[in-house]
């Protein structure tokens, strides 16, 4: 049976060394802000956005929600954005995704400074990271997969690692983290999406898979060789006449099944959602610092 990887445990750890480092931050005058922008009431962003403003009002951030109607222009928004660009109490700016069609996102995210680009989707931070330049902001969801991994002493380093799916949000750039020259890179990735083939073949020869493909329960035992780790990014709604809401998440991975093969596998929920959170208020203080 699989060692469980608790990731609400491990960004409970992450927590502790961040009030340390932002009580020092704030004794030399300086407090971390954040603002997390909202376009729209997609109420799944909704939710998003509130677990994030609670997070910074508990870790003792500066917190600044925006929330803008559905009919906010491209225009309307672009002005917030600089704004909150020459606000000097916000070191960290998210625009909470996905917005309303009639804006152009990568419009959005180009406006921004990228030294607050805390989710690490600006073209500059997208460079640094192609470039191991470490002074950039990396994506929350794949920083929080490598911290899992580091957490639990997964050794990265020569490991074969397939990375199930290629979003600029996830896949793209956690094959990018994890094969950089340094100590918790230097892996050897291959990347599968929608279009490989072979797909199970490959997977089998992964020391470490990470599913992202937004496909309730696809990776099953068959695509698992005995003792790999498998790190479940999807968060899927199933219905489930059962569940009082009539839903319940699931990853990407078939859990039971998996777990029975695997050395260490994530839950979902408690395993990279947590830390993907967590990553944000790092990526808040590393923000505040520079
Ligand atoms: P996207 O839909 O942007 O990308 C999905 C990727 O998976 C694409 O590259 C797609 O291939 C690939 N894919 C889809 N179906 C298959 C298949 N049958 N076989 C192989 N590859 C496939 O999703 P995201 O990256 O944004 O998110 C992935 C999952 O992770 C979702 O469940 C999402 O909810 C979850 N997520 C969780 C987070 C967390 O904090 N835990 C944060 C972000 C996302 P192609 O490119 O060919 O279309």
């Amino acid at each position: 049976m699989a060692k469980l990887i608790d990731g609400r445990a491990i960004a409970k750890k992450v927590y502790v060394d961040l009030r340390r480092e932002i009580g020092e931050l704030k004794a030399r005058g300086v407090t971390p802000g954040l603002a997390v922008v909202l376009v729209g009431d997609n109420p799944a962003s909704r939710a998003y956005v509130r677990s994030k403003d609670k997070m910074c009002r508990e870790l003792g951030l500066h917190s600044v929600k925006l929330e803008l109607p559905a009919s906010t222009t491209q225009k309307e928004l672009l002005e917030r954005v600089k704004e909150l660009n020459r606000n000097s109490s916000v070191h960290g700016i998210l625009i909470q995704s996905p917005p309303p069609e009639h804006i152009d996102e990568a419009a959005i995210v180009r406006a921004l400074d990228p030294r607050k680009d805390v989710d690490g989707f600006h073209p500059e931070n997208v460079a640094k990271l192609v470039l191991d330049d470490a002074s950039g902001f990396v994506p929350c969801t794949p920083l929080g997969v490598q911290r899992l991994l580091t957490e639990s002493k997964i050794e990265i380093n020569g490991a074969h690692v397939v990375v199930l799916g290629r979003s600029m949000i996830v896949g793209k750039p956690l094959a990018l983290l994890l094969m950089q020259k340094n100590r918790n890179g230097n892996a050897t990735v291959t990347v599968v999406h929608s279009r490989s083939r072979d797909l199970a073949e490959i997977t089998r020869s992964a020391d470490i898979i990470v599913a992202a493909i937004g496909r309730a329960e696809f990776v099953k035992a068959d695509h698992v060789r005995e003792g790999a780790v498998v790190i479940d990014v999807g968060i899927n709604r199933v219905e489930d006449a059962a569940s009082e809401r009539g839903y319940r998440l699931v990853g990407d991975v078939a859990f039971d099944e998996v777990s029975k093969k695997a050395s260490a596998i994530t839950p979902v929920p408690g395993g990279v959602g947590p830390m993907t959170i967590a990553m944000l208020m790092a990526n808040t203080l590393k923000a505040a610092r520079q």
